[in-house]
Order: structure tokens, then C-alpha cells, then sequence
């Protein structure tokens, strides 16, 4: 088996906004912020922060559901999951984000079906208490869903792994995978890293990209070290 596999961050990534944010900054109630900063700072890990946040949301399952239907998605993650189906390459959504969340998201595209490891979201006593936990959490790791466990754990199968991505919870996954798609902060952190790696601005990227991917020309031209200026999005 020589095939690749695909991680793919949800927040940012998948979605055009950060769903937790979003939630904080509707039904947020005081102290989500300090929160927020404690986990800027690096006073506490991403598992510690959206805990404390989770528990800090004020609203009913309906008000949940509705702010999530108007949350969109990058238009052309639809086609592109269709080319890896095609392509037969298997695409896990790894996300420090909300699995109900993103089963809602997804769903509305027929897409609630792709493999997922999030954190957990359900709704807790009293109404309107929502609790989180993260059953992909790791030994001496601070974030939510440890995704350099999940790498590290792709990496093993035999298959390369090719993450996509684009902020700080992707840091450590990007350091054990064979090829990453980077938006945003990811960017830098790979070329900083020597991580071969694309800048990509979205899925639109992606899909041209893919079939390069998989014939293995896009590796041979991104040896680390190279420089990532030489790289063209047809
Ligand atoms: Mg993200
Ligand atoms: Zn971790």
C-alpha cells in the first residue's frame, strides 16, 4: 500500500469561521475571555480553554442549531471530498473544534459521514449548560484532540499522510506528516519547520493540487529546505 492519506483541520480550514468563537461571542458568558487570554499566553492548553468555555455558553439546543445553519464552508470542500472518493484516498477531519458541530455543518452537504475526531459536545443539566469532553485527548498533551497523536497514528499504516490545514493546533501534526496544504499561520510555521509543504487560500487550491499529490510529483519538487517561492498553483 502505497497510497496517501488525508488529515484535514475543521475550524478555518473546512469552515470560513472558527465555530467555538463564534458561539463565545453570541452566547458567551463573562469570563470566556480571560479564558482566552490564559490560552494566548500558554498559562494553559487548548483542552483547559474550551473546557472552561463550553461551560460557559448560555443557550438552548435550537438556539445552537441555528447559529451552526448560518456557518459556511469553503465552497469547493464539497468537489474536493468528491475527488478523493474518486481517487479512493481516504480523509479523516482531525479538529480541536466540536463534533456536533461539525456533524451539522457537514451534514447540510451530505458530508456527515467523513471519519472524524473532535472534541465532544453534549448538553448537560440545567438547560441552556453545555459540557465538553475530548476522548481524543493524549498523555502529556495540553490540546483537546492531540493531533500529533493522530498523525503519528496515520504514519503508521503505511500510507503517506498529507495534512490541511491552517493555524496553531496544526503545529504538531504538520511535524509528522509527509506533505501539508497550509493556510494561513500554518504557512510560516512549515517553511520555518522545512516541512515540504503548498500555501494554499482554499479547496479550490486543494483539488488542483491533488492529482499532483498523488502522482508524486508535488513531493519530488518540495525536498525540505527548498524554497517554497518555486512552487506555482496552476
Ligand atoms: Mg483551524
Ligand atoms: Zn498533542
Amino acid at each position: 500500500m502505497t497510497g496517501w492519506t488525508i488529515l484535514c483541520d475543521f475550524d478555518g480550514t473546512i469552515s470560513v469561521e472558527d465555530v467555538i468563537d463564534s458561539l463565545l461571542d453570541r452566547f458567551g458568558r463573562p469570563g470566556w475571555e480571560t479564558l482566552e487570554q490564559d490560552w494566548r499566553a500558554g498559562r494553559i492548553g487548548s483542552r483547559e480553554c474550551m473546557t472552561g468555555q463550553v461551560g460557559l455558553l448560555d443557550m438552548t439546543q435550537d438556539e445552537l442549531d441555528k447559529h451552526l445553519s448560518s456557518l459556511w464552508i469553503d465552497h469547493a470542500f464539497p468537489a474536493f471530498v468528491a475527488k478523493t472518493r474518486e481517487l479512493s484516498t481516504p480523509l479523516r477531519v482531525v479538529s480541536d473544534g466540536l463534533d456536533y458541530a461539525i456533524h451539522k455543518i457537514l451534514g447540510r452537504y451530505g458530508l456527515d459521514d467523513l471519519p472524524l475526531a473532535a472534541n465532544h459536545l453534549a448538553p448537560a443539566t440545567p438547560p441552556r449548560q453545555w459540557q465538553l469532553t475530548s476522548p481524543f485527548q493524549a498523555d502529556g498533551c495540553r490540546s483537546g484532540t492531540c493531533k500529533c497523536a493522530v498523525a503519528a497514528q496515520a504514519a503508521k499504516t503505511g500510507t503517506k499522510t498529507l495534512l490541511i490545514g491552517d493555524g496553531a493546533s496544526d503545529f504538531c501534526a504538520a511535524d509528522r506528516v509527509d506533505f501539508v496544504f497550509a493556510k494561513h499561520r500554518l504557512i510560516e510555521h512549515c517553511r520555518a519547520a522545512g516541512i515540504p509543504y503548498v500555501p494554499i487560500t482554499g479547496f479550490e487550491d486543494a483539488l488542483e493540487l491533488l492529482p499532483r499529490l498523488l502522482d508524486g510529483s508535488l513531493l519530488a519538487e518540495h525536498t525540505p529546505g527548498e524554497p517554497a517561492l518555486a512552487v506555482t498553483i496552476p
